[in-house]
């Protein structure tokens, strides 16, 4: 996810230079890759933590806030956010699962698959969030804020849907004009 209202470039983190990382290529909407299902994680395996280490690294460069495995073509169940402001506070969700949500709030998305569009989309206000650590143990937590959007945003990706699948059709007609017309653009 990116947070409303940032310029793409005003919070770019300085890159990191680690042989261990490597960037990822960040899907794009429509891309049809992005409607696969994540299958869960059976252990946390090192192949994992590197897919984390390297969602992490590209999350911070695009610079966005939160990246589902499903927005850079890996179709596992895994999230890395980070909400503060210095950067510095990655969090890791494996196989996240909303147990329970309540309540109602408007926020400003936008999404590192949708660059340069955000819209008001309305979500549960709290939600309770079980997932496993980079470590493999499980954990609870409740959300609300900022942090109950993101993952709310990021564990949608895992199961193919997008923020822009909430707003009205003629939003969402309007938009893939708009990623039609980029593509021509492009190609
Ligand atoms: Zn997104």
């Amino acid at each position: 996810m990116v947070p409303a209202g940032l310029p793409q470039d005003a919070q770019r983190a300085t890159p990191i230079h680690n042989t261990r990382m490597a960037l990822l290529t960040i899907l794009e909407y429509p891309d049809p890759r992005l409607r696969k299902v994540a299958a869960p994680v059976p252990a946390v395996t090192p192949e994992i933590r590197k897919l984390i280490r390297d969602m992490a690294e590209t999350m911070y460069a695009a610079p966005g806030v939160g990246l589902a495995a499903t927005q850079v073509d890996v179709h596992k169940r895994v999230i890395v956010m980070d909400l503060s402001e210095a950067r510095d506070e990655l969090r890791v969700y494996i196989n996240p699962e909303i147990r329970s949500a309540e309540g109602e709030a408007e926020c400003e998305e936008g999404c590192l698959s949708v660059p340069g569009y955000y819209d008001n989309v309305t979500r549960a206000a709290r939600v309770h969030v079980r997932a496993l650590n980079e470590r493999g143990a499980a954990f609870e937590f409740d959300a609300e804020g900022l942090l109950a959007v993101c993952i709310q945003h990021e564990i949608d990706h895992l199961s193919g849907t997008m923020f822009v699948d909430h707003l009205s059709p003629l939003k969402r007609a309007r938009l893939a004009a708009r990623a039609r017309k980029k593509q021509r653009l492009a190609g």
